[in-house]
C-alpha cells in the first residue's frame, strides 16, 4: 500500500474541497486499482516478530487489528477530515455511536454539560438518560439564545453540545458567539454537522474543537449504510478519542467505510443540488401551510445567521398544519412519490411525523420542551426533479382538504 501520487497531506490539504472528496486519503495497493480498495479483514500478518512487536510499541507505522486500524477505513479517515479542514477523524459504526464516543471520552463523574434543548431524539436521551447514570450533569437551554449559553455555564461545565439545524425544528446556533464563549471558558464544542455537512457549513472555521457525525445521512447519501465520524485536533482524535474507541470497540466496518467513501466523491454536488431543491419545495410548501421551517428562507427566524455559516439551506425542511396528528398523518397517507421514512440525507424525497416517530422516545413532555408538535412533518428533499415533488405535495394536501 502506497499513497497515490500527489498524496502528501502538505499538498492535499491544499486542495479545494472538490478535488479531496475524490482524491483524498486515497492509498493504493501494488494492483495499482483506480477505485478505493476495500479490505474486510480483521487481523494482518507479519514477516518476522520483530515487526509485529514494534507495531504494538508504536515505534513502526502499520496495521495490528481492525479494532485499532483498517487501511478502507483509515482512506475514509483522511477524507472526512480533510473536508473538515480537521487535523484528524475517526470513524465508528453509527451518527450514535460517534456522538456517545465523543461525549464519553471526555467526560467523568462530576463534569456538567450544556446542551441544546431541541436534538436529535436519541442526542437529547444521552444528555437526559445516559449521562446522569455516570455521574454527569446536564442543562439544556434555548440554543439560539446566546444569553441562554452563557447562563447555563457553571465552574464544571465541561461540554457544550448541539446540532445546527437541529432535528427537526430546523432552529441554528450562533457558531461563532457560542464557540468563542466556550473557549473563554475553556468548555469543549462538540457539533453533531449532519443536517449540513461539511459541504454546507465547517464549524472548524467559527472556532469549534470537535465534530461528529451521522454519516448515513447526506454523507452516504442513498440510504445505505449506517456510519458515524468524530473530527477534531490531532491532540484530542489520539489521545483523549483513541484511548476509549480502540479499547471500547465503537468501530466502523470497512465495508460501510467503503461505501461512504464513493458516497463523499458526489456530496457537494448532492448537498448543493437539494439544498437547491428544498428551497423550491419549501417556498411552494410557504404557500399553501401555516408555517415552514427552512434556514434559507427569508421567513425563517435566522436566515441572516443561516446566510453567515451556512453555503446552501440543506436538504431537510419541517413543516406545521393546523390539526393534529390525524391531520399530519393523512398527509403522509397521500402521498404517492414521496415516501414515509424517517431517514434523512437520501437521494429519495422522504417525510416523517416527527412526534410519532424519530421523537416518539423522548415523551410528550421533552417533545413540548423542543417546541415539536403532533402538526409537525419533516421532509428530506431528495435528487428528483423539484417540480414533480411540489406535484405530489400539492395533490396531498389537496387530498386532505388543504
Ligand atoms: C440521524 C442522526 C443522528 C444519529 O445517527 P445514526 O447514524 O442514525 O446513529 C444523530 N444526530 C442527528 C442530527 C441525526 O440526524
Amino acid at each position: 500500500m502506497k499513497r497515490t501520487t500527489g498524496q502528501d497531506r502538505s499538498i492535499t490539504r491544499q486542495w479545494r474541497p472538490a478535488t479531496q472528496a475524490v482524491r483524498g486519503g486515497t492509498w493504493r495497493s501494488e494492483m495499482g486499482e483506480t477505485s478505493e480498495a476495500l479490505f474486510l479483514t480483521s487481523g494482518y500478518t507479519y514477516d518476522t516478530a520483530e515487526t509485529v512487536a514494534a507495531r504494538f510499541a508504536g515505534e513502526e507505522d502499520g496495521m495490528t487489528y481492525s479494532r485499532l486500524q483498517n487501511p478502507t477505513v483509515a482512506m475514509l479517515e483522511e477524507r472526512i477530515a480533510l473536508l473538515e479542514g480537521a487535523e484528524a477523524c475517526r470513524t465508528q459504526a453509527s451518527g450514535m455511536a460517534a456522538m456517545t464516543t465523543a461525549l464519553l471520552c471526555q467526560l467523568s463523574a462530576g463534569d456538567h454539560v450544556v446542551a441544546a434543548k431541541a436534538a436529535f431524539g436519541s442526542c437529547r436521551w444521552l444528555v437526559d438518560n445516559l449521562l446522569p447514570r455516570f455521574g454527569i450533569t446536564g442543562t439544556t437551554i434555548d440554543a439560539a439564545d446566546n444569553a441562554a449559553w452563557e447562563a447555563a455555564i457553571q465552574p464544571n461545565t465541561k461540554v457544550f453540545f448541539f446540532e445546527t439545524p437541529a432535528n427537526p425544528t430546523m432552529g441554528l446556533v450562533d457558531l461563532e458567539f457560542v464557540c468563542n464563549l466556550a473557549k473563554k471558558h475553556g468548555i469543549v464544542t462538540v457539533i453533531d454537522n449532519a443536517f449540513a455537512t461539511c459541504a454546507l457549513q465547517r464549524p472548524l472555521e467559527f472556532g469549534a474543537d470537535v465534530i461528529a457525525y451521522s454519516a448515513t445521512k447526506l454523507m452516504d447519501g442513498q440510504g445505505r449504510v449506517l456510519a458515524g465520524a468524530v473530527c477534531g485536533s490531532t491532540d484530542f482524535i489520539d489521545n483523549v478519542l483513541l484511548p476509549f474507541q480502540r479499547n471500547t470497540g465503537p468501530n466502523l466496518a470497512p465495508f460501510n467505510a467503503w461505501v461512504v467513501l464513493k458516497g463523499l466523491e458526489t456530496l457537494d454536488m448532492r448537498a448543493m443540488r437539494q439544498g437547491e431543491n428544498a428551497l423550491k419545495v419549501a417556498s411552494f410548501l410557504e404557500t399553501r401551510v401555516p408555517r415552514v421551517l427552512y434556514p434559507f428562507l427569508e421567513s425563517h427566524p435566522q436566515y441572516e445567521l443561516a446566510k453567515k455559516q451556512m453555503k446552501a439551506g440543506g436538504p431537510i425542511l419541517s413543516l406545521e398544519l393546523d390539526g393534529g396528528r390525524a391531520e399530519a398523518h393523512g398527509l403522509l397517507n397521500a402521498l404517492a412519490l414521496v415516501d414515509i421514512s424517517n431517514n434523512i440525507g437520501d437521494s429519495r424525497s422522504l417525510m416523517c411525523h416527527p412526534a410519532s416517530t424519530t421523537h416518539h422516545g423522548v415523551g410528550a413532555e421533552t417533545r413540548a420542551d423542543m417546541g415539536i408538535g403532533e402538526n409537525m412533518l419533516r421532509l428530506n428533499v431528495g435528487l428528483e426533479d423539484p417540480e414533480d415533488v411540489i406535484e405530489d405535495l400539492d395533490q396531498a394536501l389537496r387530498a386532505i382538504g388543504l
